[in-house]
């Protein structure tokens, strides 16, 4: 059985695959992984974040011994907030987790599984919308496709790009990273900080938080993304300035990012993007009046997998190393 983990802020989702097709569904050309199917039911559990990285892996491998019943066990996938540098390691991340910039994911994870009887089990980790990503790619939104650039838009702006050959990690593991992308806003926009700490990038102005905040600076008022986007359906100026403007922005970023990659397929997920149709459709209108001529003709897709891609590609990238 391989294992696909998504470690979250808040909770960890665990899962079992087994290689086969359920549907029977063609393989997606060159990606060069067997097609794993789920064969447990997903398993979540509040993530110990003040404990830190020794307690999450301690966690994790309680519920894969859980999950696995005498089933042999092959591969460990995690995905996971934050930058994965090449050895599989934390190189940075948020402060969500106590001690996770740093800490030594993979090797500690491998005692973990010893320490429940596994030994020498291969441990992949991946950065979460890397993960999620891969998913989309092989049985998700961008399946049949031959490149796709996926932006995952929540309380951040993570991305990630995926070829034909695989996953493109980056040299140190940053590839993707479409919320650190600068785009011409307003001054009261540009002069917000990043949680980089650059200004200017596109995540200060169009994450859900950024647009909430631009709501309440406009207004007055404090809203949730969902609630904004209800008045913008009912014909609230400010609330469609504030949807339409995010959305632009994100647009102006993807075609420039795509000026450089020519993908043929651009998938958009995270919670920003399930807000409704107002938003990718203006998502998609910025796009395509910026976008170079040939890119602009690039497939626009809402992500299909939702709360299982992360895990489903942390489990197809361990698989790969088997
Ligand atoms: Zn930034």
């Amino acid at each position: 059985m391989i294992i696909g983990v998504d470690v979250g802020g808040t909770k960890i989702a665990v899962a079992g695959f087994v290689e086969g097709s359920a549907g029977g569904s063609a393989g997606s050309a060159g990606r060069g992984s067997a097609r794993l199917r789920m064969v447990t039911d997903v398993r979540t559990v509040p993530t110990p974040a003040d404990a830190g990285g020794p307690a999450v892996v301690r966690v994790v491998a309680d519920v894969i011994a859980g999950l696995c019943d005498g089933a042999e066990l092959t591969a460990v996938g995690i995905g996971t907030a934050g930058v994965v540098g090449a050895d599989g390691g934390i190189f940075s991340a948020t402060d969500a987790i106590a001690g996770w910039a740093g800490f030594p994911l993979p090797t500690a994870m491998a005692d973990a599984l010893a320490g429940i009887g596994a030994d020498g089990i291969r441990v992949a980790v991946v950065n979460d919308v890397h993960a999620a990503a891969v998913a989309e790619a092989q049985i998700g939104a961008g399946a049949g496709s031959d490149s796709i650039l996926m932006a995952a838009v929540g309380t951040g702006i993570g991305g990630a790009v995926v070829f034909a050959d695989g996953l493109h990690r980056g040299a140190t593991g940053t590839a993707g990273s479409l919320g650190h992308a600068e785009v011409v806003m307003p001054d009261s926009l540009a002069a917000r900080q990043c949680p980089c700490g650059g200004h200017g990038h596109v995540e200060a102005a169009a994450s859900g938080p950024a647009m909430e905040q631009t709501y309440l600076e406009k207004s007055g008022v404090r809203a949730g993304l969902r609630e904004i986007d209800a008045l913008a359906q009912r014909g609230d100026a400010m609330a469609i300035e504030v949807i339409d403007d995010g959305a632009r922005f994100l647009g102006r970023v993807l075609a420039s990012a795509n000026a450089l990659l020519d993908v043929d397929t651009i998938v958009i997920g995270g919670g920003v993007a399930e807000i409704g149709s107002r938003y990718l459709g203006a998502v998609e209108s910025s796009y395509r009046t910026s976008a170079l001529p040939g890119p602009s003709r690039a497939r626009i897709v809402p992500a299909e997998l939702a709360v299982d891609a992360t895990l489903t590609g942390a489990a197809i990238l361990a698989h790969a190393l088997s």
